[in-house]
């Protein structure tokens, strides 16, 4: 069951619980990531898995998207995604750039430092909310947690688990989402992440089939029931139109110049890796619009 969010309710029906192996979704988009750093490369894998769990929060057309900027200014990460669970995350140049971290062992606490930020937009194409909140768990998962109790008042809690192989490579991703409705008991929520944890509960449910699920959370948690499975995937939403942009910032010797050799500009997105080749005719088209 993988790279698909699992939607129960438990607890009489006063907390949404969402949880996911998107282990090949994410392995598709750290592939394309080019990240050489572990920290970095855990940091973005787990930055994607919360957004992944996020998709199903969505509705219409609807569209989520988080920029983290880590303590050093210059380094962000990006991770979105929309209803239809399509996912992306990537790093920006400067950070993919960055020196490695010299201690292997640097943890993601270090990595995020104390002064990180999430800025959230949610909403539709013209009409979206923005809300920026600090870092202060420094782990990913409370703070998105902390984001939402900050700016939507909702009650979350985040968690999830990203193992890497011994050559650094994603071999198996978790995730957990659970929200308290109206008439949460107080505390339910730390309940599900405890018998998460003691049990690492979400491999054994995902091994199972909606009955088995079903079954095994009323074992735990009061009157739970599976409502849907929703599929997430790996999708790049650039288009050729996109990349005009980069024509632009060129100037009119250089278009000129390519026009007169006769060759194509091939520009290339640096998240999904595909091509968009730019014909002297289509440069031509820029050119006399400038
Ligand atoms: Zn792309």
């Amino acid at each position: 069951m993988t790279n698909k969010i699992i939607k129960t309710l438990i607890l009489d029906k006063s907390i949404r619980l969402y949880f996911t192996d998107n282990t090949k979704m994410l392995q598709e988009i750290m592939e394309l990531s080019k990240i050489k750093d572990k920290t970095c490369y855990l940091a973005l894998a787990k930055a994607v898995s919360i957004m992944s769990l996020l998709s199903v929060t969505l509705k219409d057309n609807q569209r989520i998207s988080a920029v983290i900027t880590l303590t050093d200014k210059n380094y962000k990460m990006y991770a979105d995604t929309d209803a239809e669970g399509n996912v992306r995350g990537y790093v920006n140049q400067a950070l993919l750039k960055a020196p490695q971290q010299k201690n292997s062992n640097s943890t993601l606490q270090d990595f995020i430092g104390t002064k990180a930020s999430i800025r959230i937009m949610k909403g539709f194409e013209t009409n979206h909310f923005t809300g920026i909140t600090d870092m202060p768990y420094q782990n990913l998962d409370d703070d998105f947690a902390y984001y939402f109790k900050q700016s939507e008042q909702t009650d979350t809690m985040i968690q999830t688990k990203v193992k890497l192989d011994s050559v650094s490579y994603l071999f198996k991703s978790y995730g957990i989402y659970a929200q308290a409705l109206p008439g949460a008991e107080e505390g339910a929520l730390d309940l599900v992440r405890e018998q998460f944890e003691a049990e690492n509960l979400a491999p054994l449910l995902l091994s199972m089939n909606d009955a088995g699920i079903e079954k095994a959370l009323n074992q735990r948690f009061n009157s739970c029931k599976v409502l849907e499975h929703k599929p997430i995937q790996f999708a790049c939403h650039c288009s050729k139109e996109m990349f005009y942009g980069f024509l632009y910032s060129l100037s009119i010797d250089e278009l000129q110049k390519t026009i007169e050799a006769n060759t194509s500009i091939d520009t290339k997105c640096h998240i999904c890796g595909r091509n968009y080749v730019f014909l002297p005719s289509e440069i031509q088209t820029i050119l006399q619009t400038r």
